[in-house]
């Protein structure tokens, strides 16, 4: 896919029972989005409690039990929690029946394994594969931190749709049609955060400069956020990264920090997120009646939680949570690993290729 942004300025707007709050000023379509600002103290707090979050997610690699039968019941009670989507398999078709699937897939983690140069993130020929395939039969978007470009470069599939820095970055066909190509003239843009983007240019600058001296220390420009990877940082320089970014966040008041995994990520405040994301696409592409469609979204992440509860709360549909250990998430099934994501991909596929 080329860069739309070369061949598109058109940017959506909301659509109207989704603005959160009125027009505020300019005509411009950010504008009318509810924005909001966090406060010196609370984004203190929040880069206070960033040691215990960092420390938390070195410590779970595996299932934190410390003995053959306490991991069994651990294992035991948290599939009663959140079953296996493999497992349930049948279950899950059953509720399928007579409904279309929309399928919403987060990227790292859940398609490709996390690796320590996110550089090199790539999913196996067999997932490209797997994803392909169940993209034949139902609307199949990536819903990724990563920029939009650099998702497409590692999943490389034309025919599906893109969401790019954590849905800040939409680009759907024009009038809800459900096809979309490279050279569609009709394809727009949907970035919430375009007011943001030289600012966001400007703290990746700061970022890369302030962190130039730790070791391992990995900035990555997402385009409509920054993500700064400690993944490779001695354990003793992790408060050193907590502090450097919460320094360069004080020049910057309209962005705020969130964490994922291994991961501080630095974003505009505006309110938006992944399941506002799927939200959106959901009614962009006239997919939004839940007696007809069935939105599946399958993520590995605390971001991903947004687009979970937001299914939750409609009340259709699945959230997979991808994960080897317990964790507390709004998702209905699991999943271990991107392998079973693959698994669970490829019986999606051999359901439908038997159904009538
Ligand atoms: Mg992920």
């Amino acid at each position: 896919m080329s860069d739309p942004d070369a061949k598109s300025e058109t940017v959506l707007a909301l659509p109207s029972n989704m603005t959160p709050s009125p027009v505020t000023s300019k005509g411009h379509p950010c504008s009318s989005l509810s924005v909001t600002y966090v406060s010196r103290r609370k984004l203190v707090e929040v880069v206070d409690g960033l040691l215990g979050v960092m420390t938390l997610s070195s410590t779970c690699k595996k299932p934190c039990v410390h003995s053959g039968s306490d991991e069994i019941a651990a294992d035991n009670a948290w599939l009663a929690k959140c079953p296996s989507a493999l497992s349930s398999f049948d279950q899950i078709i059953a509720s399928m029946e007579g409904k279309k699937i929309a399928l919403f897939l987060d990227y790292d983690g859940t398609l490709s394994p996390i690796v320590n140069d996110p550089e090199k993130a790539f999913m196996s020929p067999e997932m490209r594969s797997a994803v392909k395939n169940v993209a034949k039969f139902c609307p199949t978007a990536i819903v990724s931190g990563r920029s939009r470009d650099k998702v497409f470069e590692f999943v490389k599939l034309k025919e599906l749709y893109y969401a790019g820095s954590h849905g800040m970055d939409i680009l759907v066909p024009y009038s809800g049609s459900q096809s979309i190509t490279n050279d569609d003239k009709e394809a727009k843009l949907f970035q919430p955060a375009r007011e943001f983007l030289p600012m966001i240019s400007e703290v990746n600058n700061s970022l890369v400069e302030a962190t130039r001296s730790i070791k391992g220390a990995n900035v990555e420009n997402n385009k409509f956020c920054v993500s700064v990877h400690y993944r490779n940082v001695d354990k003793k320089d992790w408060k050193l990264v907590a502090d450097i970014v919460d320094n360069v966040l004080n020049a910057f008041p309209r962005l705020k920090l969130t964490t994922g995994r291994k991961v501080l990520e630095v974003r505009p405040v505006i309110d938006w997120d992944k399941g506002k994301a799927v939200e959106f696409l959901l009614r962009s592409l006239r997919l939004d009646d839940p007696e007809i469609v069935l939105p599946i979204y399958i993520g590995d992440d605390r971001t991903d939680e947004d687009a979970f509860k937001v299914l939750r709360q409609r009340n259709c549909g699945y959230g997979i949570l991808v994960s080897q250990v317990p964790k507390e998430t709004e998702a209905i099934y699991s999943l271990r690993t991107p392998s079973e994501v693959m698994e669970f991909l490829n019986s999606l596929v051999r359901w439908k290729e038997q159904s009538p």
